[in-house]
């Protein structure tokens, strides 16, 4: 039996999270300046699950993006690692292992 967070699905988590990032880095390659510039346009500041607009809020110096029409609650490149810079042995410091990469996409 295996507990939430064992060895097991920390190594599923992160093959996974390794196949997105090489998919993301070849379809933004793939992607005209002019449609970059449409899609930054058309999502900056706005709720990725609702589209409405998301608000900043600063807390212990972590900037947190909290759209208030469906209580969603997010964190830019950056923020997540102050979180779990601050708590070590933290959950957030777990979940940002997952996402570690040691060699470029
Ligand atoms: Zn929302």
């Amino acid at each position: 039996m295996h507990k939430p967070g064992s060895e097991e699905e920390e190594y599923f988590a992160r093959e996974n999270a390794e196949k997105m990032r090489k998919l993301a880095a070849e379809q933004r390659a793939h992607l005209a300046e002019s449609e970059k510039a449409k899609l930054r346009q058309l999502h900056h500041k706005r709720c990725p699950s609702c589209g409405m607009e998301l608000h900043d809020v600063t807390y212990r110096n972590v900037k947190i993006e909290r759209c208030f029409a469906c209580n969603g609650t997010f964190l830019s490149s950056g923020e997540f690692e102050k979180l779990a810079k601050a708590e070590p042995k933290g959950v957030m410091s777990d979940v940002l292992r997952l996402f570690e990469h040691k060699h470029t996409p």
